[in-house]
């Protein structure tokens, strides 16, 4: 019989990892990018002799121990190099000149909170409880091994017997939103840490879980970027015998009898297949490209009323100079605010590529400035360029001030400037708003589900990090096994995995 064919609509992780779940299923698949290579958000670019990584600052469960890891064996994402991280981060408090570092080393961290903020006793030992809390059970599958469509009572009950230990630190109150809970908390700066660990509106469940990698040495830093973790991907679907067409976009779906029969490219042509997978932003797929006719109320809800994350503006900097004693990435709080996009920012966090010699010759390193920024401000400053550079010269003209007040000398030290705003993100991936993960994870979210079907249209699926809670890059791989695991089951196929 002749294999069943899929075409899958983006090049970024969660259109690699479909197309390696349905390889692995017999199905033969293409996949259609616009951009010249893979990897859509996870980019890194070269500027000189410095590589710019713009995507994954970090990666949980990149080595075995966790059964979140067979993942990363299914994809190939094994054979990327990871460098293990003894700190998450610093957070340094310039006004009253006090730091902290957030280390894999839990007594440590909580001798080093108690001392820096003896008034919030209490709440310093129900912080470092959840996150070794957390730790009791393998959690890093949680809710993940099999798509929510498919989630019988009984998996429930298989679920949270598993992860029993852990489970009261993922139940009600673990779910106050981060902004909530550092409501009690007396010290300005142990409040301002906690709400910078990640985003804000998180459960503080999900910083336990994050620390909770952190202490058990499973998060990782990509030694080589980005680019180099999507390369194992697409090697994987390459080996797997899968096709790429590169500078390829998708405008349209064709679609018969309310069922998906192919794409339509930008130049015209039109390619059919028996399935079509989109991987790539769910509003323009589901309001544009099908003209919303394949919605209920729960889609039009989340387009509606679900915040997507803010975007970032990044300003990287290769600097012919060593950064030996910082951590790779670090928050300061600073007394004078940096403007950006009509807002000031009294926080600046900073990534210190400093961790591999990949990324700059020796002596020399990457060090990126990032900072949340809105989408709208940027948008609409892109449309008049003179302006948008003049913008992007003023804010890299503030950074570079305060960064030679931090390190003195390196104004004159800086090699290569390179900005990227969230203009830049949405040009290169379309993704709306320039999100950079999809849905703001939330409270509101974190037992939500996204199906990975439409109503009324078949043989279509989504996935990537619109077709989730939110995004991450385990996330989006997740979304493709999900989705073929679905396909699989809906006809009638044993799902496979292959190692
Ligand atoms: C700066 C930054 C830091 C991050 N840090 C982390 C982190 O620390 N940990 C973590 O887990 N995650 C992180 N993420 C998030 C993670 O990288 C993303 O959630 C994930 O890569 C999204 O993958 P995706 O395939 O769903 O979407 P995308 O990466 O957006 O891929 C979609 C692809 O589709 C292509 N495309 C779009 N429209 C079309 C069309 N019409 N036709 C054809 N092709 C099209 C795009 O070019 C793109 O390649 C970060 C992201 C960024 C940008």
């Amino acid at each position: 019989m002749s294999k069943r064919s899929i075409i899958v609509i983006g090049g970024g992780l969660g259109g690699l990892s479909t197309g390696i779940y349905a390889l692995m299923n017999d199905y033969n698949v293409t996949i259609f990018e616009r951009n010249p290579v893979p990897g859509g958000l996870a980019a890194c670019w070269r500027r000189k002799q410095y590589l710019i990584d713009g995507g994954i600052h970090f990666i949980a469960g990149y080595k075995p121990g966790l059964s979140l890891y067979r993942i990363f064996e299914e994809v190939g994402a094994h054979k990327a190099e990871y460098v293990g991280l003894e700190v998450y981060a610093r957070y340094i408090d310039e006004t009253s000149q006090r730091s902290i570092d957030i280390s894999a080393d839990l007594d440590k961290f909580q001798n080093d909170l108690l001392s820096l903020f003896p008034k919030d006793k209490r709440i310093i030992k129900h912080f470092i409880k959840g996150i070794r809390g957390m730790a009791k059970s393998d959690i890093s599958e949680f809710g993940f091994k099999k798509p929510m469509e498919l989630m019988k009572t009984k998996d429930w009950i298989v679920e949270f017997w598993q992860n029993r230990k852990s489970l009261r630190y993922f139940l009600g109150k673990s779910l106050m939103e981060v902004k909530d809970y550092v409501e009690k908390i007396k010290d300005p700066m142990f409040r301002e840490l906690l709400l910078n660990m990640f985003l804000p509106e998180v459960p503080v469940a999900f910083l336990w879980m994050i620390l909770s990698f952190v202490y058990q040495k499973q998060l990782g830093v990509l030694k080589k970027g980005s680019f180099d973790f999507v390369k194992k991907l697409e090697n994987r679907f390459l080996e797997l015998g899968g096709t790429i067409k590169y500078r390829s976009q998708v405008d349209d779906i064709l679609v018969k009898d309310d069922k998906a029969v192919g794409v339509i490219l930008e130049d015209g042509s039109a390619f059919n297949s028996d399935f079509v997978i989109s991987a790539i932003d769910g509003y323009n797929v589901i309001f544009n490209m099908l003209e919303g006719k394949y919605v209920n109320e729960k889609i039009k809800n989340r387009y509606k009323n679900w915040k997507v994350v803010e975007p970032f503006v990044c300003i990287s900097f290769g600097v012919d100079m060593e950064f030996k004693d910082e951590v790779w990435m670090t928050f300061f709080k600073t007394p004078n605010p940096v403007q950006v996009a009509n807002e000031d920012k009294f926080l600046t966090m900073i990534r210190f590529f400093n961790y591999s010699p990949s990324f700059a010759p020796e002596g020399k390193t990457v060090i990126q400035v990032d900072f949340e920024t809105e989408w709208e401000y940027w948008f609409e400053l892109s449309k008049d360029k003179k302006r948008y550079n003049e913008e992007k010269n003023k804010l890299v003209d503030q950074v570079i001030k305060w960064l030679e007040k931090r390190y003195p000398g390196i104004s004159k030290k800086i090699e290569v400037t390179d900005v990227a705003t969230p203009y830049t993100f949405w040009r290169y991936t379309l993704n709306q708003k320039g999100a950079y993960m999809g849905f703001l994870p939330s409270s509101k979210t974190f037992y939500a589900s996204v199906e990975k079907e439409l109503p009324g249209l078949d043989c279509f699926y989504m996935t990537g990090q619109w077709a989730m809670t939110t995004g991450g890059v385990q996330t989006v791989i997740y979304s493709g096994r999900h989705a073929i695991e679905l396909l699989c089951h809906n006809e009638g196929k044993v799902f496979k995995t292959l190692k």
